[in-house]
This record gives structure tokens, C-alpha cells and sequence, in this order.
């Protein structure tokens, strides 16, 4: 088959290589242990899955949704933005429902990007960023983060010329891989950079609620930040949603206008009924004790991990944030070579770090997405590679 050349200037999509090489070792009958892939081990919380069946059986939601998203979901996103940041939406032009955080972030660079223009892109990153600007016939134009700056990128070191051509600058704190979390005086030069260089500022936050310290910020928190900028949202981690697909966008309503022409072009909208199990997710007593509960859940599952592993003699930080752990590779070996000793000798899936970018080579990725038990059992496997 003769592919299109954007199909071609892919690398092969991450997890879907890991995928096809973890389901060859089951294949060999390899019992396996996945920290691979981010998706939450524990299903979605019964009240959520209940205010979804009710929505399910109602007949105005089978339909096709079309545009911005039930003014219900959206009032529901008012009111826990407000709650939780202290910023104020406008719910008829400053929030968008998206089929999954992705959708959106990967059709933004459609609405703005044109061919030869350039995005600015954290490298090591989520894939779709870097993806979703080539499919636009954008130049992605990595940001290094490194660990020496709190894996914050140096706006500093971009050259002018690529500042000149550049439209988008994608950001995204709490990080996945790498688990940091950005300060607000960051933030602050984030705004005044973009205003400088007249940078749209796409903000990733689909971890906002993955935190075990300090509550992370949103950026339009930022004075200033509406003006430049506009916020990805999620319930996938949050509340064990990664199946339904559900988010949401939020920020300066010309931005976001923008995006929905695409989207409107290309999709319906989110299943209302999904939006209602959202509205369920955002509200509630169950809810906010779900939530504690999660974090509870992820902080005993790092603490366990780090000091295993740090003990057997791994380089680690442990994370204020994500489910995710960015460890260094033992003996500086490449990422891919420490990925494939571990699965090929002891059945344990991590991520490779380069697989999110050059910046991630010399690390691996560890997700905390399995029970306790099985968690220590792939330590106690890992602790057997003679490296
Ligand atoms: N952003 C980041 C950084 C992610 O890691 C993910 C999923 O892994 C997403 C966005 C997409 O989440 P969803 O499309 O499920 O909302």
C-alpha cells in the first residue's frame, strides 16, 4: 500500500510497538508484568458508572452530540474549575468537550499550524504533539528538558529564527514521562514569552489530579494566560476513565473557536450519555472521596517502588506527581537496550525513555499501573538482571 507521506514521516507509534512486543512474549508463554503503558489498572467508580448507564437508557442522548458539549457537562466544568483553581469560564466560548484530551491536542495544530510552520514540543513528550504537528505539515522543534533544570525547558535557547516561524508552544506539567511539575514563577515566564513571540500556549494538564504534595497549578491560574493560552483537560486518570473518552478544552475562546472548526469537520462530539458520566465525575462527595482515595492508592504504590528499587541500586527521584516513575538506566545503558533486557529476561515491560523523544535517552519509564503485589513482584524480578 502506497501511504500517504505524512504516514511515512511517523516514527512507530510507541505503545503499539511495545504492545507488539510484549504480546509476542505472551505469545511464548511469558508471564508478564506491563509498567508499560499508562492506563489505570482499577475500573471506573460504580457512581460514575451508573449516572453513565442511566444517560445511556435516555433517548435524547442518542443523537449525534455536534459542538461545544452539553451546557450541563460544561456548567459542571465551571464550577470545579472554579473550585479547584480559582479561574472563572465562560461556559458558551471558553470550554470545549473533547472525545479524549488527545483528540484535541492531536487536532490543534490543523487549526493554526500551516506547512513550514513550526511547534515548539517538550522532548521527552507524549507522542501526539510531535505527531500531530507533522500531520499538519508543521516542523516540531524539540525543547529539551533537563534534569539539571527540573526538566523545564530553556525558552532562552531558542533560536530567533525558529521563535520567527514558530505558532504553538505545547507544555505539559504534571509531565508524562518524566513526572516533574512546573512552578509558577515558570508559568509566569511562560506568559510573558508567548505574548513576546506571539505563541499560542497549548497546556497539557490531563495529571492535574495525580498529585501527592502540593496540588499542581493550572495555567490559567497565570494572569495573562487566557490571552495566550489555552488548558487540556481529562477525566481518564482521574477517575479510571481512559475507555470513554472524555475532556476537555479550555482558555481563550478565539483559540478555541479555532480548534472546533476543525473538530466540527472531522467529528460529532463526545456521546452525550459519556458527558453525563463526566458531569457525575466532576460532582459529588463520592467523588472527591474516590479522588483521595486514588492518590492514597498511587502514593503508597511510589513509595514502595522508589525505595525498592533505589535500594537495589537504581537512580530514581520519587515523584510529587503521575503515576509514572523516570528512572535512570543502570550503567548508563541505552534506554531500548535496558526496555529489552527486562522484558526479554525477566517478563517486565517499561518504556524505553527515547521513545518519547532524543532528551529521554539514558532513561526508562516505569507506570505504577499494577496491584501492589505484582508491583513488588516485577522489583523482585528486576533485581535479578546482572546488569
Ligand atoms: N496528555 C498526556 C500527557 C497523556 O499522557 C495522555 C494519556 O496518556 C493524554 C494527554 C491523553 O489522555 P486522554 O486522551 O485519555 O484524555
Amino acid at each position: 500500500m502506497k501511504y500517504a507521506d505524512r504516514i511515512n514521516k511517523l516514527p512507530p507509534y510507541l505503545f503499539a510497538e511495545i504492545d507488539r512486543k510484549k504480546k509476542a512474549a505472551i505469545d511464548r508463554g511469558v508471564d508478564i508484568i506491563s509498567l508499560g503503558v499508562g492506563d489505570p489498572d482499577l475500573p471506573t467508580p460504580a457512581h460514575i458508572v451508573k449516572a453513565g448507564q442511566t444517560a445511556l437508557a435516555k433517548a435524547s442522548n442518542h443523537q449525534y452530540p455536534f459542538g461545544a458539549g452539553l451546557l450541563s457537562f460544561r456548567q459542571a466544568i465551571v464550577s470545579w474549575t472554579k473550585k479547584r483553581f480559582g479561574v472563572i469560564l465562560d461556559p458558551a466560548s471558553e470550554i470545549y468537550s473533547l472525545i479524549g484530551s488527545k483528540e484535541g491536542l492531536g487536532h490543534l495544530p490543523l487549526a493554526f499550524v500551516n506547512p513550514g510552520e513550526v511547534t515548539l514540543v517538550p522532548d521527552p513528550a507524549y507522542p501526539v504533539y510531535k505527531n500531530a504537528t507533522l500531520f499538519a505539515g508543521g516542523e516540531p522543534y524539540f525543547l529539551p528538558l533537563k534534569e539539571e533544570r527540573g526538566f523545564l525547558p530553556d525558552l532562552q535557547a531558542i533560536p530567533a529564527a525558529i521563535l520567527a516561524r514558530a505558532k504553538i508552544l505545547f507544555l505539559n506539567y504534571p509531565n508524562n514521562p518524566v513526572a516533574a511539575m512546573a512552578p509558577r514563577a515558570f508559568l509566569e515566564d511562560v506568559v510573558a514569552f508567548a505574548r513576546r513571540h506571539h505563541l499560542i500556549v497549548a497546556y497539557d494538564n490531563a495529571y492535574s489530579e495525580m498529585y501527592y504534595e502540593e496540588p499542581p497549578l493550572s495555567f490559567l491560574q497565570i494572569p495573562g494566560a487566557k490571552d495566550v493560552g489555552i488548558e487540556f483537560h481529562s477525566l481518564s486518570k482521574t477517575f479510571n476513565m481512559t475507555g470513554w473518552r472524555i475532556g476537555w478544552v479550555c482558555g481563550n475562546p478565539e483559540l478555541i473557536k479555532g480548534l472546533a472548526a476543525i473538530k466540527d469537520s472531522v467529528d460529532s462530539g463526545a456521546f452525550q450519555a459519556i458527558q453525563e458520566a463526566g458531569l457525575a465525575a466532576l460532582e459529588g462527595a463520592e467523588s472527591e472521596r474516590f479522588v483521595n482515595d486514588m492518590r492514597a492508592l498511587y502514593k503508597r504504590r511510589r513509595d514502595l517502588f522508589v525505595d525498592a528499587m533505589t535500594d537495589a541500586g537504581w537512580t530514581m527521584k520519587r515523584p510529587s506527581a503521575t503515576f509514572y516513575v523516570w528512572a535512570h538506566t543502570p550503567k548508563g545503558l541505552s534506554s531500548t537496550e535496558t526496555a529489552g533486557r527486562l522484558l526479554d529476561e525477566v517478563g517486565v515491560v517499561c518504556t524505553p525513555g527515547v521513545g518519547f523523544g532524543p532528551s529521554g535517552e539514558g532513561f526508562v519509564r516505569f507506570a505504577l499501573s499494577v496491584e501492589e503485589k505484582r508491583m513488588m513482584e516485577a522489583v523482585e524480578r528486576i533485581k535479578k538482571v546482572k546488569w
